[in-house]
Parts: structure tokens; sequence; C-alpha cells
């Protein structure tokens, strides 16, 4: 049996006959499978979009003895009297739990939200009445962050290929597209992401692990450098081996870590806004046309290096798709993005942020906690001018000349936008290199400045990361703080290859 790379320039809306078509012709042959490896969309000419497809090619007809490498995560089983237990059931606590189980270990995971069936009840009715369940949002509950997400699978980390592979095979697995695995901005879509954390949860359950939801860790005893047990809502639980995968949006269980020893330091992290637009003038002015067939929707990346301290860039872009509000407690006014599958939302929005390094934005030293009350007074900042979970909101154009806007028109937004001066707001710094940025972008994407800029986006990422010995928490011996709230991973893929990580780490530390 031979096999063959071949790359090749197909048009936006081709079909499985097509492709097999132009295999078939270039190398001649008749009896053959293939898989597709990568499919990027080549967008440089707008005259001639196409899709840039890598397919690996197998037949017998092919000349030569290449084998295709197969680089999997390898987990070795055996039988173990060791019970590790997970906080949080997002990516990061999930991918970890799910590794172990598969590696012989009993595992419990408590996740302080409820299933995703109540979850997305629970989201709903926000979005109903403004009525926040600080247990259940877009924050908390089965899946984590990541269910109600835009799905993005995104990583550009070359460290974590194998990981990314059990991960996104899982996903297939458990329902997800087969694309993901080849295409260059692989999408899920919250739709599907809901029923993929269900079944995936199903999957574990069946191979002997235990997951207790609406169970909140409320402390941990330490005796030395191990971690002994975890205080929960529903009782002790007692441990050989600890995942915290609690995620950044927590901040009282960041205060628990802290308040026991848990090194964190300060990081630079991003704020902004999110803006959104119709998404047909994105795809006009990224295609010249208002759709393209076979492709779901136009996206972008911008970014502006303001000065050497600051650059202003756009984040988690969601074509097709809507702002939410994204508070895990009252009284916080946050925003963010999702989609669904089909990307088929008229808007099209993304997070514009500044990134920034806060001591020196502030001129002083801070400690984390600091840090995290800093990030929690702007978010309230933001509920109390209008004293609810409405978005703040300006449209570009109007911000660029200091003006405030008198009207908005239609929005993805499930709650009403009020007009604001967001220059009183946000620190000067963020809102004069917005500016800059603005009108950059403007230059950039041909009626940018017909967007509108809403609410806060202030968790892209944690302002504050973990100090590691190797995998672990330094100065424990059996603590793991994996995932976004380690404050070194950020996204749904990063943040389950961490959590993988940590599980291996736990494997070959058993095995020594
Ligand atoms: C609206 C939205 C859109 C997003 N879109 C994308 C996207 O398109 N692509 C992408 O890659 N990323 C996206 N993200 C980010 C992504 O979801 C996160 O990076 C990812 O979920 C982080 O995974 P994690 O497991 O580390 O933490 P999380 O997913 O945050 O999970 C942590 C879990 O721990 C639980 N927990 C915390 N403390 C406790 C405690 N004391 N006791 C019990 N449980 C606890 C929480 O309830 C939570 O469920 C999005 C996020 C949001 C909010």
């Amino acid at each position: 049996m031979g096999y063959k790379v071949l790359e090749l320039k197909m048009k936006t809306d081709y079909t499985a006959e097509e492709l097999d078509d132009v295999i078939r012709k270039i190398l001649r042959i008749s009896d053959f499978t293939y898989s597709i490896e990568k499919q990027s969309l080549d967008g440089r000419n707008v005259k001639d979009i196409h899709w840039v497809v890598r397919v690996g090619v197998q037949s017998i007809e092919i000349q030569n003895d290449f084998e295709p490498e197969i680089d999997n995560l390898l987990i070795p089983f055996r039988k173990r009297n060791e019970h590790v237990v997970v906080v949080g059931n997002g990516p990061a606590g999930f991918f970890a739990a799910f590794v172990l189980i598969q590696a012989g270990y009993m595992v419990t995971m408590i996740e302080q939200g409820p299933e995703v069936y109540t979850r997305t009840k629970d989201v709903k009715y926000f979005e109903k009445t403004g009525e926040l369940n600080e247990r259940s949002n877009y924050a908390f509950g089965e899946g984590g962050a990541g269910t109600f997400s835009d799905g993005k699978l995104t990583s550009r980390t070359k460290s974590i290929l194998r990981e990314k592979k059990f991960i996104f095979d899982s996903y297939v697995n458990a329902g997800a597209p087969e694309e993901i695995k080849y295409l260059a901005k692989p999408h899920v879509g919250s739709n599907l992401l809901t029923k993929i954390v269900r079944t995936l949860r199903e999957d574990f359950i069946s191979r002997g692990g235990t997951v207790i939801f609406m169970n909140k860790m409320t402390d941990f005893t330490v005796k030395g450098t191990k971690v002994k047990s975890i205080e929960t809502e529903k009782g002790k639980i007692k441990g050989d081996h600890f995942v915290f995968a609690i995620g950044h949006s927590s901040y009282e269980t960041y205060r628990l870590l802290l308040s026991k020893g848990v090194k964190f330091n300060l990081k630079n992290f991003a704020i902004g806004t999110r803006v959104e637009h119709p998404q047909e003038l994105i795809n006009q002015a990224k295609w010249k046309v208002p759709e393209l067939p076979g492709v779901k929707a136009a996206d972008y990346a911008l970014t502006y290096n303001f000065n050497d301290a600051m650059t202003v860039y756009s984040f988690c872009m969601c074509p097709g798709g809507m702002v939410v509000p994204a508070p895990p407690e009252r009284g916080l006014n946050i925003v963010n993005g999702m989609s669904n599958y089909k990307r088929n939302y008229p808007f099209a929005n993304s997070a514009i942020v500044a990134g920034i390094d806060l001591q020196t934005l502030l001129g002083r030293e801070m400690e984390p906690i600091e840090a995290l009350e800093w990030v929690l007074n702007l978010e309230r900042k933001f509920y109390d001018f209008s004293n609810s979970y409405n978005a703040p909101a300006v449209k570009v154009q109007d911000f660029l000349r200091f003006n405030t806007t008198t009207s908005f028109g239609p929005t993805s937004y499930p709650f009403p936008l009020v007009t604001a001066e967001f220059r009183d707001l946000f620190p000067k710094d963020v809102t004069t290199s917005m500016m800059y940025a603005l009108k950059d972008f403007t230059r950039k994407i041909y009626g940018f400045e017909e967007g509108v800029m809403m609410g806060l986006e202030s968790r892209t990422s944690s302002p504050i990361q973990l100090v590691r010995d190797e995998m672990r928490c330094a100065g424990f011996e059996n603590l793991y703080v994996a995932g976004e709230g380690s404050g070194l991973s950020g996204g749904i893929v990063s943040s389950g290859a961490d959590g993988i990580k940590c599980a291996m780490d736990i494997i070959h530390n058993s095995l020594l």
C-alpha cells in the first residue's frame, strides 16, 4: 500500500465527488482512500477565493511504502488504587479526568454548577428576565466556560499536538463533525458543544468515573506539602492527587487558593469591548460579495501596536454569532461572544481589547489579590452604569469623534444597549490606544466604523498566573491547577491540553 500527500486548490463549495475526481486524475489511480489532513481558506485574492486542501491518499496503485505518521497520546492502563479528585468540569477538568479514568485511577469530578440541560434553561431564563443564577450561567456549569462558547477549536501551540489530537478524536467520537480534525479554523458552536459535553460525561461515567454536579469546593486540607482532602457542600472528599481546574471566573475559588498558599504572580492580560457589525458588511469587506457558497461567514483578525507597552487586537471573533452577557456573579457587567455551528446569525462580533500590564498602567506594585479586585471593580463600574446587565454602548464612528450615540439599530445582545461615554468607564490609556487602533481598523475593513462597541470584555484571560514546579503547583506534591485558572492556557483546546498534561504528570509520577 502506497501513500501520497497532495495539496489541492478547490472551489469554496466543492463536493466529495469533485475531490475524488481531482485525486483520480492527478494520480491516475482508481482504487484509493483518502483523508483530508488540512483545509484552509485562501482569501488573499477576492476574485479567486478558494480552499487549499491537503489530502493523504492511500492506494495499492501508488508505488511507495511511505506510512503516514500518527502521533497518539499513549495512556498506560493498570488497575490503580489511587483516587484523583478533579474540581471543575470545564475542558481542563474534563480532559484531565477522562485521561485518568482511562489510565485506571478512581476519579471523582465535582462541579459547582448543574448538568448542561439545566444550565441551558438557566441561561435562557437569565436572558429573558435579567435574573442571574450565580451557579449556572455562561461561565459555570457542565462543560465550564467552554460550553456556551463560540466553539472555535483553534490553537497554535506546537507542543500540544498529541493532546490536541486526543481532544479532537474525543469530540468527534462524541458527535462533532469530522472536519474539525482538518479545518485550519475548526469550529463546533454552542449547539453542538452542549450535546458533546453530555455524551463525553456519559462515556466518563460508563468507564467508572464519578461526577457530582451542584457541588462546590469550599475549602481544602493541607498537611505539609500534600493536600489531603477537599471540603465541599456535599461533604469531605479525600484523595491521593488533586486537580483544580477552576477556570478564571471563580474569584472566590482564587481567593481560597491564595489563602492556602498556592502561589500566583501577576501577568499581563487584556480588557476592552465587543464590537458588532452586520455579518454582511464583514462578508462584503472581506470577500466583496455578501455570501460565499460553501463558507459560513467571513472573519477577521486585526492588530495595532499602539506603543511598546500596549497592543490592541481583535480577540475571539465570532462570525454569524451573538454577543452575550457573561457575568459569573450578580452585579458585574461582562460581555462575551458565541455562535452556533451554522454561524448563521446576521451579526459578526469580536472583542477589541488592549493588552495591559496592570502595574505599569497604575504605576505601582500589586499583589495578585489586588489585581483580581481591580478587574472586579471595573466590572462593577459597568454594571453600576446601567444598574443592570444592559450593555453600555457607543458606535465606533461616534467614539472616534468623541460623541455618544443617540440610537442603536438591531443587535444580537439580549438586553438593551445604553448610550455611554467609554472614556468615563475605561482607564484613559485604554481608550486612547483603542481610538488609534479603531482608526487603523476602519482603514483595514471597509465600513468598520459602522460597528457598535458594547459592554466590557474583561475575561479574555486571567490577570494572575500560577507558579508551577514542572506541572505541579510550586510547594505542593500532589496538587495541580490546570487550564485557564492557572493563567497558563487560554481557550478550549489549550486548556483541555493543559488538563491532559497534568493528568499525564500524575500517571508518570505514579510509575516512578
Ligand atoms: C462566551 C464565551 C465564549 C468563548 N469562546 C471560545 C472559543 O470560541 N474558543 C475557545 O477556545 N475558547 C472560548 N472561550 C474560552 C473557553 O471557554 C475557556 O478558555 C475554557 O473553557 C477554559 O477551560 P477551563 O476548563 O480551564 O475552565 P472553565 O471552562 O472556566 O471551567 C472551570 C469550571 O470550574 C468550576 N469551578 C470553579 N470553582 C469551583 C469550585 N470551587 N467548586 C466546584 N467547581 C468550581 C466552574 O463552575 C467551571 O465550570 C469562551 C468563553 C466564553 C465565556
